[in-house]
């Protein structure tokens, strides 16, 4: 029988987590624990966000560390999983006439790492990063992941790494816990009851949700990969919520599995 791969949105959040222990590591390490072990994983992350579409081919990804002002320890996490060109080639043959570039440069960036360290802790598990196409519409990347979902029959777990939620220039840092902005549990309201509901449409045309949504994601690179994690989801196939919270007052860590 072949059992269908869950497929999972991550809030990554704030970075220090890949050196702490809290709520999200926690829900972490525990989806890793309930879910059967993937052949390969696929992560559309949110911190490789450019003009055209790609993914690793680079059988030794490197640990990226994109982020500036951090200490010295988190610049030192290696997360040395293998590549798969065998899975970079899938995908450029279910994308297509979509063209994609296989990219030795990139590597694993933290949208992937931080979490992957917590759910797969032994980094065995091949893993291909996918970009997301800063140059194309919500809609595209919804329609991506339609076209990738019977990866979930190939025993690849597909993840998409963001915030529902992520405004960085109202969020506390360091500051403890702090109430979220309303704006922010109301967005994240939306686009839990809408993915409760099997409304798809409301999620794709997220911007339509007026200034919550200006709020929430004042940038798309963050909410963006939820919609590939979307568009994998088959009719009335289940949805729960591993993860929760609003940290900051301004990043939402919820966490989306399907399946
Ligand atoms: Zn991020």
């Amino acid at each position: 029988m072949i059992s269908l791969m869950p497929t999972i949105f991550f809030g990554h959040g704030n970075p220090m987590n890949a050196l702490s222990k809290n709520s999200y590591t926690e829900g972490w390490a525990s989806i890793g624990k309930s879910i059967p072990r993937p052949k390969a994983v696929l992560s559309v992350s949110a911190h490789w966000y450019v003009p055209y579409c790609a993914a690793t081919s680079n059988l030794n990804p490197r640990t990226i560390h994109d982020f500036g002002g951090f200490p010295r320890e988190l610049y030192q996490i290696e997360y040395p999983a293998p590549g798969s060109l065998e899975l970079a080639l899938r995908v450029k043959d279910l994308l297509a006439p979509v063209s994609i570039t296989l990219d030795e440069r990139w590597g694993l960036d933290h949208g992937t790492w931080s979490v992957l360290k917590y759910v797969f802790p032994k980094a065995d598990i091949p893993i291909v990063q996918l970009s997301i196409n800063q140059m194309q519409q919500p809609s595209f990347h919804y329609e991506l992941g339609e076209k990738l979902a019977s990866l979930r029959e190939e025993g690849v777990l597909i993840i998409g790494s963001g915030n529902i939620v992520h405004n960085l220039s109202t969020y506390s840092w360091g500051e403890g816990d702090v109430l979220p902005f309303d704006w922010a549990v109301r967005f994240e309201e939306h686009v839990r009851e809408s993915l409760i509901r099997g409304d798809d449409a409301p999620l794709v045309n997220y911007q339509s949700f007026g200034r919550d949504a200006i709020m929430s994601a004042p940038t798309p690179e963050h909410y963006l990969p939820l919609l590939y994690v979307l568009g994998l989801r088959r009719k009335k196939e289940k949805v729960s919520f591993p993860v929760q919270g609003i940290d900051g007052g301004s990043i939402s860590m919820l966490a989306v599995r399907i399946g």
